[in-house]
């Protein structure tokens, strides 16, 4: 694994999709999910350039951010069981995978006076059973709801699309969630600005930028897999 060429290739693919969509190359943020690889290639990742790290379980990515002494802002990007919450709370920086009023109750619980917990909402845009997130129907309605939970501040939303290995597909995931995040914004929720997008991975990252993402998570095809060697 050369993660400083990964790194230079997916910058490349950054700016060609962001040319051909009229975005600025520097809108798009790069998070290296490092939940397969060691704390070594993460630290390695760091040095390469990476500035955002996502691990999606939480003692396995409490244990990698203690291990991994370098800067870089920490993102919890898988479900989160309410009751790890206290334990991961103080410790990511954002959480991508609110998808349930019960979690925000948790984060509002856990939360320090005063303390902003930096959230995405997931949704489940495709409708794929096995995937979480809040119904698109249901959105509007959920984001009012967290008024009642005011350390939760909404940055974004989040989504995973179906895997295929035709990118193309996925479109449709991606723009639906863009039009979604332009309803909440125009909601114009104090606690909710929802300007970011988080969405697109190793196999439709590309596709994900032409329709707006603002964060990609890329795992595979930046630092790689060692649980399966590649
Ligand atoms: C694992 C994971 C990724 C990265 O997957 P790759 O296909 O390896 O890039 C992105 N987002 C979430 C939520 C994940 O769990």
């Amino acid at each position: 694994m050369n993660i400083k060429e990964n790194l230079r290739t997916i910058q490349q693919d950054i700016k060609e999709a962001c040319s051909r969509s009229n975005r600025q190359a520097d809108d798009v943020h790069v998070i290296a999910v490092t939940k397969y690889v060691s704390d070594e290639t993460t630290k390695k990742a760091i040095e390469a350039g990476v500035k955002h790290i996502g691990e999606n379980r939480a003692e396995a990515g409490l244990a990698k951010k203690e291990a991994v002494k370098e800067q870089a802002t920490w993102h919890f990007i898988g479900s989160l069981q309410s009751r790890k919450v206290k334990q991961v709370i103080h410790e990511f920086d954002y959480f991508h995978s609110l998808d349930r009023l019960s979690l925000a109750k948790e984060f509002q619980k856990e939360a320090d006076e005063g303390e902003t917990i930096h959230c995405f909402v997931q949704v489940n845009v495709s409708g794929e059973e096995s995937k979480a997130g809040v119904h698109p129907d249901e959105l509007l309605s959920f984001m009012k709801q967290l008024e009642a939970f005011p350390a939760v501040h909404v940055v974004g939303l989040m989504t995973m699309a179906p895997f295929t290995d035709r990118p193309e597909e996925t479109r449709p995931v991606f723009s639906g969630l863009r039009k979604l995040r332009d309803e909440v914004m125009s909601l114009q929720l104090p606690y909710a600005p929802c300007t970011e997008l988080s969405m697109g991975m190793s196999n439709d990252y590309v596709v994900a930028i032409e329709e707006g993402a603002t964060f990609i998570r890329i795992g595979t095809a930046l630092v790689g897999n060692e649980a399966t060697s590649n």
